[in-house]
C-alpha cells in the first residue's frame, strides 16, 4: 500500500476498546462517557480487519485503546493473530498497555507471539502515580512490569512529559529503566480531546527534558531503528536507549508509514486529522473481503501530508477533538 504521498504503509495500529481502568489527566476527563458496547468491532471482526491489511502488506500491528486487555477476551485475539508471525506474513504483533493487567496476561502474550510490549509509566512515585492517572494502583503495574520481565517479553517505557508534574524524576527514570534492561521514551502531550484541565500548563517541550537530562547522563544520538517518530538516544553510563517523541515541536510526517483503526471500524489515516474512513459498513457488507478492501484502499488513497498540532493560549482548545483513547496512542 503506497499512499499519494509516496510512503508506504506497513504499520496499523488497532484501539480495540475506548475504555480504560485509568483516567489520566492528559488522556481523559473524570466523567468520560464510553461508547455502548454494541458499537464495537467483534474480536472476529477486528481479526478479520486485521488480517486483511495483513494481506495487503501491512508488516506490524499494534494492539492499543484505551487499555486492551480489559477487553474480555482479547488474548483469543492476540492467539488469532499470532498466525500471521508463524506464516511469516507479519513482522510483529505488538501493545501498548497501561500495565495493570499484565500480571495476568504477560505469559499469555508472549505464548501468542508478542516479543515486545510497550507499557506506560509516568511515575516512580506510587503517589504522584495516584494523582496522574486519578486512581491507579502503582503497584500493580509495577507487578505487571516484573510479569513481562519474565515472561521474556522485551519492556519499552512511555512516559508522558508533563511540566511540574514529573519532570523532576525524569533522570531517576533514566536510571531505573538503564538497571531493569528497559527503553525509556519521553512523549510530549498532545491536544487531543477535552480533558478537565488545562493543556498549556501541562506542556513541556522535549528539548527542554533532554537538557535538563544531559547535566546528569551523557545521550548520545544513535539512528532510529524502529521506522517510528521517535528520536533515540543511548545512555554511555546505563547502556540503555532513551528515546524522545516530539509531535508539537518536530515534524515527523514524511516518514509516517501509518494508519490507525478504532474499535468501532474507523480508520484514521492521520493521528492529527479529522479525514476517516469507514470499515465497518464495508466489512459487514459481504462476507468475502472485496468491498473491505476496495474501502482500504481508497482510504489510503487519501492519506493526508500531515498534521498541524498547536498548543498556545489563543488556541487552548484540542486540535482534535477526539481522544487519543479513541484513535489508539
Ligand atoms: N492505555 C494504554 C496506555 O496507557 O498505554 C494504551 C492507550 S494510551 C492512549 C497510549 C499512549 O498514549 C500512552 O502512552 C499515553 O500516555 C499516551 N497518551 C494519551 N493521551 C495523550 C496525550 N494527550 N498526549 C500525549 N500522549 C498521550
Ligand atoms: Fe487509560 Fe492509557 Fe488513557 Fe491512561 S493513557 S487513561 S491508561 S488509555
Amino acid at each position: 500500500m503506497i499512499d499519494p504521498f509516496g510512503r508506504t504503509v506497513s504499520y496499523l495500529r488497532v484501539s480495540v476498546t475506548d475504555r480504560c481502568d485509568l483516567r489520566c489527566v492528559y488522556c481523559m476527563s473524570e466523567d468520560m462517557a464510553f461508547l455502548p458496547k454494541k458499537d464495537l468491532l467483534s474480536l472476529e471482526e477486528l481479526d478479520r480487519v486485521c488480517s486483511a491489511f495483513v494481506d495487503m502488506g501491512v508488516r506490524k500491528l499494534r494492539i492499543t485503546g484505551g487499555e486492551p486487555l480489559v477487553r474480555r477476551d482479547v488474548i483469543t485475539l492476540f492467539e488469532s493473530l499470532g498466525r500471521h508471525l508463524k506464516t511469516g506474513a507479519l513482522d510483529e504483533l505488538t501493545l501498548t498497555t497501561n500495565g495493570t493487567q499484565l500480571a495476568k496476561h504477560a505469559e499469555a502474550l508472549k505464548k501468542a507471539g508478542v516479543e515486545r510490549i510497550n507499557i506506560s509509566l509516568d511515575s516512580l512515585d506510587p503517589q504522584r502515580f495516584k494523582t496522574i492517572t486519578r486512581w491507579g494502583d502503582h503497584a500493580m503495574v509495577m507487578d505487571g512490569i516484573r510479569a513481562a520481565k519474565d515472561a521474556g517479553l522485551k519492556v519499552k517505557i512511555n512516559a508522558v512529559a508533563m511540566k511540574d508534574v514529573n519532570e523532576d524524576e525524569f533522570g531517576d527514570m533514566v536510571a531505573w529503566c538503564g538497571d531493569q534492561g528497559f527503553d525509556l521514551v519521553f512523549i510530549e502531550t498532545m491536544p487531543m480531546g477535552d480533558i478537565d484541565g488545562d493543556r498549556t500548563s501541562q506542556y513541556l517541550p522535549l528539548s527542554i527534558v533532554r537538557a535538563n537530562l544531559a547535566q546528569r547522563w551523557t545521550l548520545d544520538s544513535i539512528p532510529d531503528t524502529t521506522g517510528g517518530p521517535a528520536r533515540y538516544t543511548r545512555c554511555a553510563e546505563t547502556g540503555g536507549r532513551v528515546g524522545f517523541i516530539t509531535p508539537m515541536t518536530h515534524n515527523f510526517c514524511e516518514s509516517c508509514n501509518r494508519v490507525r483503526l478504532t474499535c468501532t471500524g474507523t480508520l484514521f489515516m492521520c493521528l492529527g486529522q479529522e479525514d476517516a474512513a469507514d470499515l465497518r459498513a464495508p466489512l459487514r457488507g459481504s462476507e468475502g473481503n472485496e468491498l473491505l478492501i476496495d474501502a482500504i484502499k481508497e482510504a489510503i488513497g487519501r492519506k493526508p501530508k500531515g498534521h498541524d498540532f498547536i498548543i498556545d493560549r489563543r488556541h487552548n482548545r484540542p486540535a482534535v477533538p477526539r481522544h487519543m483513547s479513541v484513535t489508539g496512542g
